[in-house]
């Protein structure tokens, strides 16, 4: 199985993965339909671009009470079937990560399906700040990522950044 990984320190912020993705959800080029978002802190220069992460126990799956997001075999994505949304919003307010939304337009669920295991934002991204990768791979990156956050804060591990 496969998943998308993102690369913060690769994100140039230019924000085609949105444009990609919001055409491919609405045929716009508006990012209010796209289901990435690139957070920026612009004072740092941080660009962070976050979407679902196709959670083990997913949080909007359990919240909905017409059993409207399920999870799909071969991709491994929680994918809402829009016939059986009522658009109440229970899986945007229970996420925690704020990674599922009701669409203004359409007034059904709204969150990355993951193109059918064809991500838009991976394949345009000219970064390569998305990755569509191996499950174990992306374990993997997050470790690692994991770890140099926490080498980057001297006050917990002193003498850190040297190691
Ligand atoms: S397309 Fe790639 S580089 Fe551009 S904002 Fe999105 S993730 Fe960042």
């Amino acid at each position: 199985m496969k998943a998308l990984v993102s690369y913060p320190d690769l994100c140039t912020g230019c924000r085609l993965c949105e444009l990609a993705c919001a055409f491919r959800v609405g045929k716009t080029m508006h990012p209010a339909r796209s289901r990435i978002t690139v957070v920026k802190w612009e004072d740092t220069g941080f660009y962070l671009p976050f979407t679902c992460l196709q959670c083990e126990k997913p949080a909007c799956a359990s919240a909905c009470p017409v059993e409207a997001i399920t999870r799909r075999e071969d991709t491994g994505a929680m994918v809402v079937d829009a016939e059986r949304c009522i658009g109440c919003g229970m899986c945007q307010v229970s996420c925690p990560f704020g990674a599922a939304c009701v669409d203004r337009g359409t007034r059904v669920a709204s969150k990355c399906d993951l193109c059918d295991g064809s991500p838009r934002c991976a394949e345009i991204c000219p970064a390569s700040a998305i990755r569509y990768q191996d499950e174990q791979e992306a374990a993997a990156h997050r470790r690692r990522s994991q770890v140099a956050r926490a080498l980057s804060h001297p006050e917990i591990f002193p003498g850190g950044e040297a190691r």
